[in-house]
Order: C-alpha cells, then structure tokens, then sequence
C-alpha cells in the first residue's frame, strides 16, 4: 500500500515572500475542529504573535509570518505535526460535509475522509496527490479536480482520477461508479500503487495521459 512519508525533507514550513519569514500549516485531518483546539490555536498565535491565521482552500489553517526559530515550538506547543509542505505524498483528504449535515448530500464524506486520510496521508507518491470527496454531484469539495476525487450518489461513489485544477484546469476522469466504501478504499490504494510503479514524476493526471486511461483502468481495476 505504499511507504509513509514521515521523514520529511523540510519540516512543514516553506518560506515567504522576502525569505525571513514562513508559513507553517499544522495538520487537522479534514480540518475538523472543537473549540478547545481553536482556543489552543488562538493562544498559539498570541504567544508567537503570529501575523496573519488564514484558512486555505483545502480546509487547513495557515499561520502566516512565522520566525523561524519559532517553527518547531509552535507545532510543539500546538500538539500537531505539519499538514503542509510536505513533499511528494497524500496530502490531507479534503471533504464537504455530505450526509453528515447536508440535506442533499448522498454518502458519509465524513467518515469516508477520515478513513482515506488515516489510511494514506503522506504515503510517498511521485508528486503530490490531492484527495478529495464531495457528497453529490455539487462538487462542493472540487473532486472532479482533484488527483483522486470521490463523489457521492444514491447508489454508492463515483471515482475520478487525474483531475487539476491549475492554470490547465482537467477534470478526472470516471474509472469506476457505484462503489462501497470499501471498494473505493480498495480502488484508491490501487491506484497508489499503480502510479508508484510507474516511476514517472509528473502529477497523476499526466501520468495517465502518458500510459493512456485504458491502460492504466485495466491495471487498477484488474480487468
Ligand atoms: S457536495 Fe453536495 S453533499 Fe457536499 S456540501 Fe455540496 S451540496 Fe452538500
């Protein structure tokens, strides 16, 4: 199922505009809070006077002007290791809501998230790989841009693959419908495995375009 990436080359910070200071992004599995973490994070923040929280478009929270020598206190401090700038990996799952809370959603993003990101966050991957699950085709979650994107219908998940959403925006294509839950989580480690074969360091999306979809379905479908 592939190697976890827990020894990372830098430690979850990436510098800023400037060089002196950085940004520093700690990981909460599908951005799930209670208000005894924000109270931590707010006091975090006022001890290390941090300048700026900012939440980022794949529901993480960003701290923002950070001196560096204050990095591995804060994610001490914090309780929480670094959910971003951590190489070439699963990056944290992203989820709506689905049936948890919205009347329109069709399967549990919740559960689903947390159980795909307890399962492959930071497993090594030629170049990062984005997850994410919506709860029906509203895509509140941008699944269909996402490397891996999972949406919810009535009769199970649509999986998609190799969706971006960057300047050459692509929308995944659909390697399988209807699943289970445990068929998406058994598709999804195939397809881990599958592009770590390949070798090739580029974004999923163009590994598939390399290798041809059909191709790469027969290989993680088994068909
Ligand atoms: S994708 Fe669907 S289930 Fe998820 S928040 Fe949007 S409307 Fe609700």
């Amino acid at each position: 199922m592939g190697v976890k990436n827990e020894n990372m080359p830098n430690k979850g910070a990436a510098v800023e505009k400037g060089l002196e200071t950085y940004t520093i992004i700690p990981y909460i599995p599908g951005g799930i809070l209670d208000p005894a973490t924000l109270h931590k994070i707010a006091d975090v923040a006022e001890k290390y006077q941090v300048e700026c929280i900012k939440m980022t478009s794949e529901h993480k929270i960003g701290f923002y002007g950070i001196k560096k020598e204050n990095i591995d206190d804060i994610f001490h401090d914090l309780g929480m290791k670094p959910g971003g700038h951590i190489g070439k990996c699963v990056r944290g799952v992203k989820f709506c809501t689905g049936n948890t809370f919205c009347k329109k959603g069709y399967q549990n993003t919740v559960e689903m998230g947390l159980r795909i990101d307890e399962t492959f966050h930071r497993t090594k991957t030629p170049a990062k790989v984005k997850i994410s699950l919506s709860g029906c085709t509203r895509c509140c979650a941008e699944s269909a841009v996402r490397d891996i994107g999972l949406i919810g219908t009535p009769k199970g998940w649509k999986l998609l693959v190799g969706g971006t959403c960057g300047l050459q925006v692509k929308k995944g294509k659909l390697l399988a419908k209807d699943l289970s839950d445990d068929q998406a989580m058994d598709y999804i480690g195939k397809i881990i495995d599958c592009y770590n074969e390949k070798g090739i360091q580029k974004r999923l999306g163009r590994v598939i375009d390399k290798i041809g979809f059909d191709k790469f379905s027969r290989e993680v479908l088994g068909e």
